[in-house]
């Protein structure tokens, strides 16, 4: 019963461990594929905004290659000028992301502005994109720094080219200013989230245009951020997961680079965020799994409660039922005993006689049985009273016992003074020896008995033996024993007599 208590809990033990073992990994393998799943969400936004940058230079590099090879072949003259600003007129529309074009001559001056006129004295020798076309003869486009507008304050990206004139020195410079609010604008329409961020920087770090826009991180260089130092070192494209050294949010990063330009797309997601819907399953798995828990276990306690109940019945039952086998035992007992002399009682040696018959019968072994009668016993009553009459036949019956040696030898109270000892497999010579021993340790036992001749108490008995089939009925050994004991009376008792084995050959013989 223990055991089963034992194997219950074993049995909760093994649920509650898989259960919880089975969740844990399962909210945790359902991270992971959040987390992958953040990081293929933002490389896709790369790749987007990297077709879409690209575009827009692309388009804007075709525009100045057409601009500088018209300036290169016709001059930067007035005429020229004039006849440039009407094709950029009609072009501009077609290009909503472009801010304006501006051309300058080789010191710097505006020759011509597309959306606005030019201010007086206007010159652009200091901004960064015509150090660099002055002092360097590629006619390759150039992404310049954010810049913001001298004129209106609104942040510009430029792409630039530079033209020469006909001797092949340099002449000036063409400038497309995209509006970093056009960027903005289609980065807003992507959503990021609460943290998340988008970035397009130069491939030295420099940064473009940042979503949602800070005015402070305009043109600062993010060389030494991890994605520069660490991550594009070796791979164009990939992902990466860190805490913002600037506002110390941790963010799953996802950056491309362009194959064609030197810029760096980046998407930034805040991983709180990213895992927010993941949090939330996680909690219901968890309250799933903990009422489910508690339920098995509720369950189990319930049944170890039963089990325990069922075993202090079964306890309980066990117990009355030795008892009562018990008393049992105790009832047989003393419904085979004489209850003076605690010898086997009458209906004990009816039984046995009755077995041990058969059992003769069956193993062929002759029976002997020996009637006894305590002699005048009649005057030791009259002599001490019935008390110590009493005691006399206990006495005597503790004696007999101690004179048969065989555990199957049985000696019974067969009625008042009269006792019967039946010896199985034992024959007329064997039943005299106990008879004998018996009238012997009477003698010595001595007690007193003033009624009779011998001066001590004494029995008379009488020994029959039968083998085979001479033992039915078995009562006929009953009646010769008892008529060979008569038969020791009349010859003066204190002494035995067997009856005569002719006598019991013929069963006829026995009434
Ligand atoms: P004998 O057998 O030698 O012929 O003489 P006896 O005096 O024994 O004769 P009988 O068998 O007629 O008497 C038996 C007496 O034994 C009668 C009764 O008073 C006494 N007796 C029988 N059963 C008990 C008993 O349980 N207790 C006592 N104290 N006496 C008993
Ligand atoms: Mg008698
Ligand atoms: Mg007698």
């Amino acid at each position: 019963m223990k055991r089963d208590t034992r194997l219950v809990m074993l049995l909760l033990l093994v649920i509650g461990c898989s259960l919880t073992s089975l969740t844990i990994w399962k909210v945790l393998s359902s991270r992971d594929r959040a987390l992958a799943e953040v990081d293929v969400h933002g490389l896709n936004l790369t790749q987007a905004l990297n077709t879409y940058t690209e575009g827009i230079v692309r388009q804007s590099s075709l525009l100045l290659l057409g601009l500088v090879e018209r300036l290169e072949t016709e001059g930067s003259g007035p005429v020229q000028i004039q006849r440039i600003s009407t094709l950029i007129n009609r072009q501009q529309p077609l290009m909503p992301q472009l801010s304006g074009i501006t051309i300058y001559d080789h010191q710097g001056r505006w020759l011509l502005s597309s959306n606005r006129a030019i201010p007086e004295g206007a010159n652009s020798s200091d901004r960064a994109y015509f150090i660099h076309h002055r002092d360097d003869p590629s006619a390759e486009p150039f992404i310049g720094p954010p810049i913001q507008s001298r004129a209106n304050h609104e942040w510009v990206v430029t792409i630039s080219r530079r033209f020469n004139d006909a001797a092949g020195n340099f002449a000036g410079v063409v400038a497309v200013t995209l509006g970093v609010e056009n960027f903005l604008r289609v980065f807003g329409k992507l959503d990021v989230g609460q943290e998340g961020a988008i970035g397009l920087s130069y491939a030295d770090g420099t940064l473009l245009v940042r979503y949602p826009f800070r005015e402070q991180d305009m043109g600062r260089n993010f060389s030494s951020s991890p994605i520069y130092s660490k991550y594009l070192v070796d791979q164009p494209v990939g992902t990466a997961a860190y805490t913002s050294s600037l506002d110390g949010v941790e963010r799953l990063y996802a950056f491309r680079k362009s194959e064609t330009l030197p810029l760096i797309t980046t998407v930034a997601l805040g991983k709180h965020e990213a895992l927010a819907a993941w949090r939330i399953e996680a909690a219901l798995s968890a309250v799933v799994v903990a009422g489910l828990l508690g339920l098995t276990g509720l369950i189990g306690w319930f049944l170890i409660l039963d089990i325990r109940r069922r075993t202090a019945a079964e306890e309980a039952l066990r117990v009355a039922q030795q008892q009562l086998l018990d008393s049992n035992r105790q009832l047989a007992l003393l419904a085979k005993k004489d209850a003076l002399t605690g010898l086997a009682n009458r209906r004990c040696f009816d039984e046995t006689l009755a077995v041990e018959a058969r059992r003769a019968q069956r193993e062929g072994t002759s029976l002997a049985l020996l009637m006894l009668d305590i002699d005048h016993f009649k005057r030791f009553n009259d002599a001490f009273g019935h008390v110590a009459g009493d005691a006399c036949l206990q006495a005597v019956s503790t004696l007999l016992e101690t004179c048969v040696r065989r555990p199957s030898d049985l000696v019974a109270r067969y009625g008042g003074e009269e006792m019967a000892i039946i010896l199985p497999a034992t024959d007329n010579a064997g039943a005299a020896v106990v008879a004998q021993r018996i009238l012997t340790r009477l003698q010595q036992e001595n007690i007193t008995h003033p009624g009779s001749p011998f001066g001590h108490v004494s029995v008379s008995i009488g020994i029959a033996t039968g083998t085979g089939s001479r033992l039915e009925p078995v009562l006929g050994l009953v009646e010769a024993a008892d008529t060979a004991l008569y038969g020791a009376k009349a010859a003066g008792r204190n002494g035995f007599n067997v009856h005569p084995a002719d006598r019991l050959t013929s069963p006829a013989s026995g009434s």
